[in-house]
């Protein structure tokens, strides 16, 4: 197999898979151009890094009995063609797996769906096509669509989550993509603060907190989607 382009590790993680201590690979790579991107330093796959896949290998070997999983994040780890090879290695360990991805690429996940055991899907704006493509910088709604039902379908653990960018999200886009994942029959659901990114020095933390103002619609998430709560 030609070896996972890693971008960075996080050795220890409570957080990027619910209820599961992990460790978290970041891979190179991702086509899309969110706004509020904190990984955009590795969206471009440049191999050369500090880190290396043997590395992160020899690494989990160590921690086999202290840490359960190993969540593939990124970037968008669907954009890399070994992933399906790196998560069977991984396993082989006798990790669970976690994995972060934007459904950019439905026919990657469905191939490498049955080896995961839960997945966190960025739903970037409501599913309207111009919208979508406001915050991703390309028109691939539709393979975010895909990538949802198959989910719906696989019966994997998953849940749905929005980056709430006041500077693109609106209490409106929140109302909107909440009854959507509703009549989808989508059962998680959660709201992710935005933290302004570098380059943004204008946004501040009270900006960061209006979406999320509406009581009315922090009691509709409360009451239709499972432990719902707003990640800070
Ligand atoms: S999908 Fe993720 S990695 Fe890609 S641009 Fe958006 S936030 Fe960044």
């Amino acid at each position: 197999m030609s070896e996972i382009v890693v971008g960075g590790v996080e050795k220890f993680s409570a957080v990027d898979f619910p209820g599961v201590l992990s460790a978290v690979v970041f891979m190179q790579g991702c086509p899309w151009r969110c706004p509020f991107c904190h990984n955009a330093s590795i969206r471009q796959i440049v191999k050369e890094t500090d880190f290396s896949w043997k590395k992160f290998i020899d690494f989990l070997k160590t921690r086999i009995g202290k840490l359960d999983a190993v969540t593939f994040s990124g970037g968008e780890p669907l954009v890399q063609d070994s992933l399906g090879d790196a998560i069977r290695e991984v396993k082989a360990l006798g990790y669970k797996i976690g994995l972060h991805t934007g459904g950019y690429r439905p026919e990657h996940l469905a191939k490498i769906l049955p080896l995961v055991d839960w997945v966190g899907l960025d739903i970037k704006a409501p599913f309207d096509a111009a919208r979508y493509k406001e915050i991703v910088g390309v028109d691939q709604l539709d393979r975010v669509l895909k990538s949802l039902d198959m989910l719906i379908k696989s019966g994997v653990d998953f849940e749905c989550r929005t980056t709430c960018d006041p500077r693109f999200i609106s209490t409106a886009d929140l109302w909107q993509i909440a009854e959507e994942l509703k009549n989808k029959g989508i059962k998680k659901y959660f709201l992710q603060k935005y933290r302004p990114i570098e380059t943004d020095k204008a946004t501040t933390d009270d900006d960061c907190e209006k979406p999320f103002a509406d009581k009315e619609l922090l009691d509709y998430l409360k009451t239709n989607f499972e432990g719902f709560e707003i990640r800070r």
